[in-house]
């Protein structure tokens, strides 16, 4: 088994020396977004203080080195996901943006009246919307395939959907509200043989495991790095080169035409048939910087941690009287949904941000999902690799506090 240094690893993110109401801050909201280290924030820095300039146009020096700063960034995703070729890495704002682009631009190119587009009960809002969108523009249906009580796919039920009207599905590799992992792999290859293509939704998942798309075989692949210690505002699309160069552009502008004339535009080649105007530099910057540190630790070590961390988590929280976990997938990562008999999801935010200790509550844009479980909402406490067991324990003590005020 690989082993994390956390002192060190936490010593790497100032905010969490911060403290909220006068306690030390736990921060256990990291599948809204994660933390950043120096390295990240000081690349970010780094880039604004030396070489900040426009990308692709200059021939000046700062936009030479600005573009390689880019177009670097670009190829650090690329080996990060095993991709076979830059070409495949698109920049987006993040992983709803990426979604749109492919519901938009393969959606209205491929779906047909009377077309299906298949998806899961346990989809994030980002994965439900822009189907239900393109599916009204174009006459596709829009199918889902159920979960059970635990938080799985029936998988029974997903081959059962999958028919030769099916052209597209799209799900997440990992559920941002359950935890649930998918067997991605699996889901590809019985989407394929029904002669569909996949978008797979992997923001919970780059930040815990390691992601090989050419293994998942799947078409798309969407993720934001504000998940993964980089910063907001940028996300990558991954697609397969043969899909992305029949799709049309998803947005016009400088950058994605080869030559334009008012009788004739000619569009440029991947990736910026789909950059469509100045791009997130830094942010990209900032991308690379959180895939080297993510390096240096290990996704290995990452996911090992976590694990026992998961495991020790679910033990502790099943000490708590009248705690009921929302989500009980045997394969499952890094994130904690429960509700608490006779106490409010938002009161016991409330209360336990008093206490340091930093949860989201609410339905986590997975409203169908809070539907099937019959909970307005729950309380989500999510992990990353910076979080220790002496946190999950406070959390522990922050719900018995809750309990003593509510209940
Ligand atoms: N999908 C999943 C599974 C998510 O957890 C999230 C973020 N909560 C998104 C999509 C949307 O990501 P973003 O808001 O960064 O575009």
């Amino acid at each position: 088994t690989h082993t994390l240094d956390i002192a060190k690893i936490r010593a790497d993110f100032p905010i969490l020396q911060r403290t909220v109401h006068k306690k030390p801050l736990i921060y256990l909201d990291n599948a809204a977004s994660s933390q950043k280290p120096n390295q990240v924030i000081e690349a970010v820095a780094r880039y604004y203080r030396r070489h900040n300039a426009n990308v692709h146009r200059g021939l000046h020096t700062l936009s030479e080195e600005a573009t390689t700063a880019y177009e670097s960034a670009r190829e650090k995703v690329r080996a990060f996901i095993n991709a076979a070729e830059i070409a495949e890495v698109i920049f987006t704002k993040g992983t709803t943006e990426a979604i749109n682009l492919v519901a938009s631009s393969y959606g209205r190119a491929h779906l047909r009246a009377g077309d299906e587009v298949l998806i899961t009960y346990m989809e994030h809002h980002s994965n439900i919307v822009p189907w239900q969108m393109i599916c009204e523009q174009t006459g596709a249906v829009l199918r889902v395939c159920p979960i059970n009580e635990r938080g799985e796919l029936l998988m029974d039920e997903f081959e059962r959907l999958l028919n030769d009207k099916t052209r597209i599905v799209a799900f997440n590799h990992i559920s941002n509200s359950l935890g649930t992992v998918n067997p991605v792999k699996r889901m590809v290859q019985l989407a394929h043989a029904a002669g569909a293509v996949t978008l797979v939704d992997g923001a919970q998942a780059v930040p815990h495991q390691g992601v090989d798309v050419r293994d998942l075989d799947c078409d798309f692949y969407a993720f934001s790095g504000h998940k993964m210690f980089a910063p907001t505002g940028i996300g990558v699309l991954y697609g397969k080169r043969y899909l992305l160069e029949q799709m049309p552009p998803y947005q016009g502008g400088g950058d994605m035409i080869k030559s334009v004339s008012f009788e004739k535009t000619v569009y440029n080649e991947l990736p910026s048939k789909f950059e469509a105007g100045t791009p997130i530099i830094a942010g990209a910057v900032g991308l690379g910087a959180a895939i080297d540190y993510l390096n240096e630790v290990g996704l290995e070590a990452i996911s090992d941690y976590e694990y026992g961390l998961l495991t020790y988590g679910t033990e502790q929280l099943k000490t708590v009287p009248g705690l009921r976990m929302i989500g009980e997938a045997a394969e499952k990562t890094s994130v904690f949904s429960f509700v608490l008999d006779g106490a409010h999801p938002h009161d016991i935010g409330t209360i336990l941000s008093h206490t340091g200790v930093a949860v989201r509550t609410g339905h986590h844009c997975t409203e169908p999902l809070m539907k099937f479980f019959k909970v307005p909402a729950t309380v989500r406490a999510s992990l990353a690799f910076y979080n220790t067991r002496e946190e999950i324990d406070a959390l522990v003590v922050g719900l018995g506090k809750v309990r003593e005020m509510l209940l």
